[in-house]
Formats: C-alpha cells, structure tokens, sequence
C-alpha cells in the first residue's frame, strides 16, 4: 500500500505536511503491513478549512439529495464488504467470519438507515403559532477509536452529512486502513469536494489538534473515558458542542427465574466478542446466590471451548494491559476458573479467555474497564443487592437482563442507570439510541436521536 495517498482533503489524496508517516500493524503476526500519513495540526487546519468552505453549500442541499448520496454511500460500502472485512482483520485480528457478519455488515444498516432517516426527518416543524427548523450544527470534528473501526465511522459521519454538517474525521492510529477505504466509498459515491475530510495521525497530535480547532463547531468523541474528560473540557471552554461515547462496565444480571445455561453462554459470548474490546460489553455477570456454583462451571466451560477461536486484542499495548488486570484479579484474591495472563501464543497480541469467579463489587476488575476477554462473575444476596452492584460503578453504557418472562426482566432493566438493556438476549437495532449514562458519555448515536446531535434549532414566531 502506497504511503502517500492516506489523506483526503477537500476531495483530494495527499501525504502529512511533514511528510511523516505512522506504520500499521497486523495484531495476529505483528508484522507492518502499511504506513499512513502522521497528520499535524496544519493538516487538520487544513481538512477544517476544507470543510468550512464546503458547508454552505452542502447544508443547503434539499435532505433528499443528501439522503441519496448518503444511499450510495451504503451501495459503495455493501459493494466493498468484502475487501472492508479483510481490511479490519489484518489492522485489528479479528477472525474474518466476525469481520465479515460484524464489522463489515453493521455499517451498511447504519448508513442506509440514515439514508431513510434524511429522506423523512421532520427538519421544520410547527409549535403552536411558531415554526421550528432543525439546522446542521456545522463542521464536525469526528474522533473514532479502533475496535469498531467502520461502525464508529460510520455512525457518526452518516448522521452528520444527513443533518447537513461537513465532517473531518481523525480515525484511530491503529485501524487507519479501514477508515481510508471509507474516504475512498465517500469519493466514489460522489460527494462534493470538502464535506468529507479524513485525517490520520496520533492521538495527542491530529486528534488534539482537531478538538482544540475554533473552526470545529461540534466534536463528537469515542474512545476513552480518560481522553473524553479532557475532550469534553475543551468543548466546555470554548462553549462548543460535544458528543462523548466512552467506556463501560456493563452488568449482566441473570435473575433466579432466568434460563441460567443460556443466559450464561450467551453471556460469555457477549464478552469473548472481538476479544473482548467492545464498549458495551457484559464483563460483568451477576448471579444470585442459589445458582452461582452452577454458573461459574457453565461459564468456565464455555469459555474453555473459546480456546484459539478468538483473536489478538489490538496492540502489545493493549495486551499488556488486560494482562495487568488478570494479575490484579489473582492478587486482589478472585478465583481463576478459566484462561490467565500467561500467553497463549509466542506471535500475536493474544489473551486467553478468562473467567474469574469469586469477584467482589469492590475489586478493581469488577470496577475498571479491562477492554479483553475477561468475565468477572459476581454474587448477589436479592434484588436490592443485584441492583447495587449493577449501578455500582462509575460507568452506565449497557447491560443485560435475563428472567423467566420479558416484563419481570424489563421492571428490573428500569431500575439500572444506564443507557441500553438487552431484555433476555436482545438482538440489534440500528434504529436505537446508543449511549451512556454517568461517565460513559454524553449524547446518542444511532436512529432519529443519533440524528439529532448534529442539529440545533431554531424557532420562529408568529
Ligand atoms: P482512546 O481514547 O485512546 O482513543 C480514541 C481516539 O481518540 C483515537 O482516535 C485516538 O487517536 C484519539 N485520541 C487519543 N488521545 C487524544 C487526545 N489527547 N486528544 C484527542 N484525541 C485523542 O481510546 P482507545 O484506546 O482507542 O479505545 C478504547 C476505549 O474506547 C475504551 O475505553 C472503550 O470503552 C472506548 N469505546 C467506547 C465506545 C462507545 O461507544 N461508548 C465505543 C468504542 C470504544
């Protein structure tokens, strides 16, 4: 792959200002399969004065020739899914099958439901003796983390064009290949020079320098709590828009009346995901009491039979990270009833699942995000207790419940403070708003309130 083509800016390739560049690694071998442009400051200036200059225009443009651009936006993605779903395995090493069903698949709903969504949303509507018009916020400045790496793409810049933003994207330094491939489908499906920009380049440099730009009118942000803090203040500072989509630590709380053996594996399966480097994920399962025992030996077997299925994790970073927390685990006095920090493999970012038993709410694994395929399971005396724990971290992104019937699961769900319950498994919806409670963010992607993040009102009176 040529190094000199990885930036799109104004509807043009062109290398970093400095002429750096930041190598691309494949996880599974660790081996450099490509080099992308290091993009500075004077690059996202750049790609901000592309979008500034294109947003007139673009925000004038009827909703329904937006919706049809984004419609062959969709087409480019479905005609590429193959190419896109080799791209996320060799940048993030996840098996193919996952990138196939998952990563490459997901994004065409999600644009196609905001081609629908461009088509009908109510831009103008009237109030009493007044008319309201929803109106693009502006330029948008779109950070996106790597575990996900075209959905998070995607669900922010199919929104934004939709509302009539202009965007300029900063994907993240470890999966910038598939982000390229979305700057190429946005090329071929014709949109106008300018109202897609893509910068590559590192964190604290290109993203910093995108976040602290006066020209951006709105960041929206996934990635780290840590990172979104400090994201979220300069927005704060500067009284600008901000969207944060960060971590969590979400409970999977399987009722006494639950169907244990499925909730369980469906439990486990949730976690060992992408190798565990899903925001949402069940990481940590609560079990009452009179069933524990039985569900400890459920999840130890079914993690056993992950064995070589899943992939590396990301980065020797990211290993050695959740391989901190497994140590931690053992030392803090959890029980190890499958997988450990030993490597699995001498190539590869790999991690073995693992399940931890014995987990007390206090623990650092019950309380800290690990990002890897670690299930912690956890004890709870009655409802009151299950509720506790659950709510009982700084973090409020997703969750599970499982119960003999769908309404004594659904009373439980309404007592956790968090953004997304899955009732007794769930199934997705790209229709749904996604987004967290507490410190896992700010604001909703996906559907009508995804949408809505991208607008602001205005209201005339009669
Ligand atoms: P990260 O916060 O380090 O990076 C995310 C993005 O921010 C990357 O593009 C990175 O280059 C950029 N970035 C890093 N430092 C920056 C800075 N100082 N200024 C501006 N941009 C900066 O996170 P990560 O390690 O890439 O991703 C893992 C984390 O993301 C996990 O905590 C996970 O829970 C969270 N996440 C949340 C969601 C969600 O929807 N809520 C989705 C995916 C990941």
């Amino acid at each position: 792959m040529k190094a000199h083509d990885g930036m799109y800016i104004g509807g043009t390739w062109r290398p970093a200002a400095t002429g750096d560049t930041i190598p691309v690694v494949n996880p599974a071998d660790e081996e450099v399969i490509a080099h992308v442009p290091a993009g500075t400051a004077a690059d996202v200036d750049a790609a901000v004065r592309a979008a500034r200059a294109a947003l007139p225009a673009w925000s004038a443009t009827p909703p329904r020739e937006r919706a049809a651009l984004i419609g062959a936006i969709r087409d480019g993605l479905a005609a590429r899914q193959a190419e896109i779903a080799e791209t996320v395995t060799a940048e993030l090493g996840a098996p193919l099958r996952f990138s196939e069903a998952v990563h490459a698949a997901v994004p065409v709903l999600v644009a196609g439901s905001y081609a629908d969504l461009a088509a009908t949303y109510a831009f103008e509507e009237k109030v009493g003796n007044s008319t309201v018009y929803a109106e693009p916020v502006g330029v948008v400045g779109a950070i996106t983390p790597w575990n996900y790496p075209l959905h998070q793409i995607v669900a922010k810049v199919a929104p934004a064009l939709a509302a009539g933003c202009t965007v300029v994207l900063k994907p993240a330094e470890d999966t910038p290949l598939t982000a390229r491939l979305f700057a190429e489908i946005v090329h071929g499906a014709g949109l106008p020079a300018g109202v897609f920009n893509l910068v590559t380049g590192l964190g604290p440099v290109a993203g910093q320098a995108l976040a602290e730009h006066d020209g951006v009118d709105l960041v929206s942000f996934t990635g780290s709590t840590a990172v979104g803090k400090r994201i979220g203040a300069l927005a704060g500072a500067a009284v600008k828009r901000v969207a944060l989509e960060l971590g969590g630590k979400s409970a999977n709380v399987i009722l006494p009346s639950a169907d244990l053996a499925k909730a369980v594996n469906v439990g486990v399966a949730n976690v060992m995901a992408n190798s565990g480097q899903t925001c949402s994920a069940w990481t940590r399962m609560l079990v009452h009491t009179s069933r524990y025992d039985e569900a400890v030996e459920l999840a130890g077997a079914a993690a056993a039979k992950y064995g070589d299925r899943i992939g590396p994790v990301v980065s020797e970073k990211q290993r050695a990270r959740v391989r901190g927390y497994i140590e931690q685990g053992v030392k803090e006095g959890a029980r190890l009833v499958a997988g450990g920090a030993d490597a699995p493999r001498e190539q590869g970012y790999y991690v073995r699942p693992t399940v931890f038993a014995d987990v007390t709410p206090e623990m650092t694994i019950a309380q800290e995000e690990i990002f890897g395929p670690v299930v912690s399971i956890l004890r709870y005396e009655d409802e009151a207790d299950a509720e506790a724990i659950a709510n009982g971290t700084v973090y409020g992104l997703a969750g599970a419940v499982w119960a003999g019937d769908d309404a004594e699961a659904v009373a439980f769900a309404r007592r956790l403070h968090t953004g997304q319950v899955d009732i007794n498994g769930g199934s997705f919806n790209p229709l749904a708003p996604f987004g967290g409670y507490k410190e896992s963010g700010v604001g909703r992607e996906l559907g009508a309130h995804g949408l809505a993040e991208y607008l602001q009102t205005k209201s005339l009176q009669f």
